[in-house]
């Protein structure tokens, strides 16, 4: 089938003890996406750091997506699945991540994965938004998003002005856009889903990471206020590790209209599965 899925039972890289092991679940993979993932994977690892506990996999192929290989192992960590595969054709959806199991212990993610849309990958490619945008799905997987803090009651708001609400993400925001006055921190309000949105308000936060779109030429800073988030949601946090970023005011015309947007790239309609940690001896 695909590569390493189909039923082969997989196995963890003997002592894996880092925060994101990530298995491609489809081939050929790029290789420019495989540096993008590794840059990805680097980053988020400087910037965030949990023990989360070992966990045990075990579960038949296709339990949470169509390509999930069969899973009989004790895991450390996050194990992040990455596929190319055909998604919804050219133009529109690039990518999306589920999050298939959290930690019963704090809500984290343990078990995930990123599609990127192969029929889009070549674009991504040529116009320079692939680091963007696997930077940005692997912030989904590791907990920026609904099936982390709504369950921590860190979000708020109806679907008019849905809100964020933990605050080193708050502290953060207000250092870096002081001139907003509404309720903090705004999460996008065009979805319909209000405080289960995954993504920051693209109107006020321009071309920030964690946004719902991303267009040619955006740099996708990530935030001292994203970073902040991950803070909030369980994680310690390095801010040293974030990007230059002030939240700008929107006036006519210093904006970048999004070509593309992101905005159903989180999956929030099955639950995730909550796993517990399982001790291990002579770890
Ligand atoms: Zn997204």
């Amino acid at each position: 089938m695909f590569g390493c899925g189909g039923d082969a039972v997989t196995t963890p890289p003997s002592g894996f003890d880092g925060q994101i092991e990530v298995r491609y679940v489809s081939s050929p993979i790029p290789p420019e996406l495989d540096a993008a993932v590794k840059f990805a994977v680097d980053k988020w690892t400087r910037a965030l750091y949990k023990n989360l506990g070992d966990f045990r996999l075990q579960s038949p192929a296709a339990q949470c997506f169509s390509h999930e290989p069969k899973l009989n192992e004790v895991h450390h960590n996050l194990l992040l699945f990455v596929s190319v595969l055909p998604d919804d054709g050219p133009g529109n959806e690039l990518a999306y991540t589920d999050v298939c199991q959290i930690s019963g212990r704090d809500q984290l993610p343990v078990l995930g994965q990123i599609l990127i849309d192969s029929e889009d990958l070549p674009r991504l490619l040529a116009d320079g938004r692939l680091q963007g945008v696997v930077m940005h799905e692997m912030g989904h997987a590791l907990g920026f998003n609904p099936k982390t803090y709504t369950p921590k009651n860190l979000s708020a708001g109806g679907s008019n002005d849905p809100v964020f609400t933990g605050a080193k993400a708050r502290a953060e925001f207000a250092l870096h856009g002081a001139w907003y006055t509404g309720a903090t921190v705004p999460l996008e309000d065009l979805s319909g889903v209000g405080p289960r949105d995954p993504h920051w308000r693209y109107r006020v936060f321009g071309d920030e990471l964690m946004v719902g779109a991303i267009a040619v030429g955006a740099k996708s800073p990530l935030s001292t206020i994203t970073l902040g988030l991950f803070q909030d949601i369980g994680y310690d946090v390095d801010f040293s590790v974030a990007d230059p970023y002030e939240v700008v005011p929107l006036f006519g015309g210093n904006r970048v209209v999004p070509e593309q947007t992101l905005k159903n790239d989180f999956r929030i309609t099955k639950p995730p599965e909550v796993v517990s940690p399982v001790v291990i001896e002579a770890r």
